[in-house]
């Protein structure tokens, strides 16, 4: 199906962009299209505009400091190619290069899609999203970021900015994604970053994605692992503890059953490939 029509909007820059999506309660920022675009077609939303952001310098490129910044227009493909932990070997799961090369962190994470790859090691790395408006900035932790299925903390006229993730020195990390084939959604998606101190757990993040609303913190596992060796005992018990923070659908992905036996298995999984 086509799109309905919609006007076209190039911004000379980011204030131009902010200046009309605000005060056009009708439209939309455009960054790859490959959700915006399908959603379109699918006639879900029918902004009156469409706002360009792909020629926003303020929006393009990754910083590296004492943390990576990392622009909301950087592409799954450039992210994948950066070395950042945990973010770069998630990015290479994304999709197919069709939609890693056109598809961008930013535009994935104000899509807030469930299914989505990103939100599990953001959750781990403990992640903030800067969100630019008229206003000017404010920084919001990835998980206060997220509200519900296709939910975020934006508001109209708000951008996401960059993201900034810390530099994870002397963390060891892991993306362990389950899907029915190459380039499918997750069906269960975990990501791990954990730092030990002579064999014990000094600190462990664990992020879930696909199994309910919005991806979700592992505390109980976390609780778990602290202070203890990643024995394969203590990992059985810290995974299986991860299933309480499921609650998915059954559908052609898989049942509900299913996708909770699977949280354990891969959350399993990743603490093993941490484990020094
Ligand atoms: P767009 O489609 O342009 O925008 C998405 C939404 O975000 C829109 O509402 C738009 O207005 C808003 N937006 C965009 N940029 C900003 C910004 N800077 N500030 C505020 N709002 C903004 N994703 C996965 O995680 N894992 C997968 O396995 C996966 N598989 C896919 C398979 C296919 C076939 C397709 C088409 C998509 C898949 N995706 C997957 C989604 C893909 O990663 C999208 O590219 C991504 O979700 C949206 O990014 P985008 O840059 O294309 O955003």
């Amino acid at each position: 199906m086509y799109p309905p029509k919609f006007g076209y909007v190039i911004p000379e820059n980011i204030h131009e962009a902010m200046e009309f999506l605000e005060s056009h309660d009708d439209s939309r920022p455009l960054a790859g299209g490959h959700s915006l675009i399908p959603m379109l077609k699918l006639r879900i939303i029918r902004p009156s505009y469409l706002v360009e952001l792909k020629t926003l310098k303020d929006l393009q490129g990754i910083k590296k400091g004492s943390e990576y910044r990392i622009g909301a227009l950087t592409t799954h493909y450039e992210i994948s190619k950066s070395g950042i932990p945990l973010l770069s070997q998630t990015a290479s799961v994304i999709a197919d290069p069709q939609v890693r090369n056109m598809g961008t962190i930013g535009g994935s994470i104000s899509n807030a899609d469930p299914l989505s790859d990103y939100p599990a090691p953001l959750i781990a790395t403990n992640a903030k999203v800067v969100v630019i408006s008229k206003r000017g900035e404010r920084s919001v932790p990835f998980d206060q970021f997220q509200k519900d299925m296709f939910t975020t903390d934006l508001s109209q006229g708000e951008l996401v900015k960059e993201v900034v993730v810390p530099a994870m020195d002397g963390y060891r990390t892991d993306y362990e994604k389950l899907e029915r084939k190459a380039g499918d959604y997750a069906i269960v998606g975990v990501a791990v970053a954990i730092k030990e101190e002579e064999g014990v757990v000094k600190d462990v993040r664990i992020g879930l994605t696909a199994v309910n609303n919005k991806a979700m913190r592992a505390k109980s596992s976390e609780e778990i692992l602290m202070n203890n060796a990643l024995s394969d005992d203590l990992i059985s018990k810290a995974a299986s503890a991860a299933v309480e923070y499921a609650n998915p659908s059954s559908d052609i992905r898989g049942s509900a059953e299913y996708k909770k036996k699977m949280v354990k298995v891969m959350t399993e999984r990743a603490l093993k490939k941490v484990r020094k």
